[in-house]
Formats: structure tokens, C-alpha cells, sequence
């Protein structure tokens, strides 16, 4: 599942191929994708409209349009944003396709195709004052480790106030928002934390660790493009894959030796209901 490096790795291919762009003709294959406020309105409110900005708060992408409206795409399981020539043949799972309307520059036209294989993934259409009503989740969402920065004073009063593990804190939106299974066990090994370790007794030292990892791990993540797994159904708008998967440390590395203290044995286990990446030595 896309969580922060990989929906900005996003975000960033929107900046350099779709933003200023207009959105000439929308087709939608499979409803399931445009659940939320149904078809029309989201036809009715990306045609003929320009994309502005392309923005992201953790795992979810936020467009405004030149209409005062935004776009909202999140990618949930599989989702793909994909930029295409309308040449290039569309996938079965090519459920919203907005015809981008030609630049000066280049004699192709171009398509974004959102492509989703699970069709967890959405696409949203919603105005400024609907914020609460359609999309009410963005409001409930904590600071974003790249765009806002992790306060460490807050952070720490977080930690000390619950009794949760320290992988589910990390991985809830309310707290931090965009960090998802593989950088929470990356983030918390490199922290040399036991996902099941209590928040609230999680001392100065570690916690200022983890602070530090967040931002490490993330930006390290970034800059690599973000994890491609071997389902390889994470891509950027290009279709390129990600190559943080080959510096990741626990994720998917069961059984494996520790390539950080090269004694212990990666442990795999289910916490906080997902499955779970750590170093029994490092992480105690
Ligand atoms: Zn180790």
C-alpha cells in the first residue's frame, strides 16, 4: 500500500506533467472508484477545469482546481496515477481517465489514468465548504512529517499520554499522518524500538530516536522514490518503480540476519493487526 514516500513520489510526477494543465474530457469505467459523491459530479467538476497545484497530507493527494474545487485521489491498496499518451492502450483497471487538454509543447495527448486493480483506491471531487461533509477524514488528520514537520514537545506529550504499542501509534492518521506498515517497522528499527513497546514508556533518549527516524527514514524514502514491492503495483505517474525496497532493513526480510547487529534473526508477527518486521536483538 502507497503511504507517504511513495504518494509523494506521486505528488511529484503531478507537479512536473500535470499541473497547469486543463482536464478536457472525463471517462469513468468502474463507479466503485467515484463511490463517494457518485459519477456526475465528478465529470461535472473536472471538465474543462485547469489542475492548479497538486498538494499532499499524507496518503492523500489534494488538487485545486481553477474552479475553487479539488481534486482528491487516494490510492489506498493499489491505486496507480499514471501519465499516458492516449496512443498507449488503457488498463482493465483504468477506472477514471481525464483527457489533458495539449500544450504548445508536445503534439501528444495525454491522459491521467487512475488504475486500480483492488479498487480500494478513490477519486473525489469537492468544494471548499464541503470539506467537513465529503471528505471529513482530512480534517482528523495529524501533522505530515515533510509538510508540517513532527513538533518534538507534541510528539512526546503523544507518547506519554497512551498506552498503545509503539507501531500502532505510528500508525495512526490522527497522530502522524502518511506512515503506514513498512515505514513504521523501518522507522522503529532504525529507532532500535519493539513495535510492541508502550508509548508511554518509551524514555527521552528512544523517543528522541524515533523522532529522528521519522524524518530520516521518510526523506530517505523520497529521495529513493519510494518501495516498489515484488506485487510491483506501486509505480510513479511515469510507471517507474520505486528502489527503497532494496534499503529497507526488516520489511520483508523474515528469517533473514540482522544486517544491523548481524546476530539477531528478523521476526515476523502480526501488531496492531498488520504484519509486522523486527530485529529481537535490536529492537528489545
Ligand atoms: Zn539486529
Amino acid at each position: 500500500m502507497p503511504e507517504l514516500p511513495e504518494v509523494e513520489t506521486v505528488r511529484r510526477g503531478l507537479v512536473d506533467r500535470v499541473v497547469g494543465r486543463r482536464i478536457d474530457r472525463v471517462e469513468i469505467g468502474r463507479l466503485r472508484a467515484v463511490r463517494r459523491t457518485g459519477p456526475e459530479r465528478v465529470i461535472e467538476g473536472l471538465t474543462g477545469r485547469t489542475i492548479l497545484e497538486a498538494q499532499r497530507r499524507g496518503k492523500y493527494l489534494i488538487c485545486p482546481l481553477d474552479s475553487g474545487e479539488s481534486l482528491m485521489v487516494h490510492l489506498r491498496m493499489s491505486g496507480q496515477l499514471l501519465v499516458d499518451s492516449i496512443e498507449s492502450p488503457r488498463s482493465a483497471h483504468s477506472h477514471v481517465n481525464l483527457r489533458l487538454a495539449p500544450t504548445s509543447a508536445s503534439a501528444t495527448i495525454e491522459e491521467l489514468r487512475f488504475v486500480d486493480p483492488r479498487t480500494f483506491g478513490e477519486v473525489v471531487v469537492f468544494g471548499p465548504e464541503e470539506v467537513d461533509l465529503v471528505v471529513p477524514e482530512i480534517g482528523r488528520l495529524g501533522p505530515d512529517p515533510i509538510v508540517d514537520g513532527i513538533d518534538w514537545g507534541d510528539f512526546r506529550r503523544r507518547l506519554a499520554r497512551t498506552r498503545r504499542g509503539a507501531k500502532a501509534v505510528l500508525l495512526d492518521q490522527s497522530v502522524i499522518a502518511g506512515i503506514g506498515n513498512i515505514y513504521s517497522d523501518e522507522i522503529l528499527h532504525r529507532a532500535r524500538i519493539h513495535p510492541l513497546r508502550p508509548a508511554e514508556r518509551i524514555g527521552r533518549e528512544p523517543a528522541r530516536r524515533l523522532h529522528r527516524a521519522i524524518d530520516e527514514v521518510l526523506r530517505a524514502a523520497v529521495a529513493a522514490g519510494g518501495s516498489t514491492l515484488r506485487d510491483a503495483q506501486y509505480v510513479d505517474v511515469a510507471g517507474r518503480s520505486g528502489s527503497f525496497q532494496d534499503l529497507h532493513l526488516v520489511y520483508g526480510r523474515a528469517g533473514r540476519t540482522c544486517v544491523t547487529c548481524e546476530r539477531g534473526r528478523i521476526r515476523v508477527a502480526t501488531v496492531a493487526g498488520r504484519t509486522s518486521h523486527w530485529c529481537p536483538v535490536c529492537q528489545r
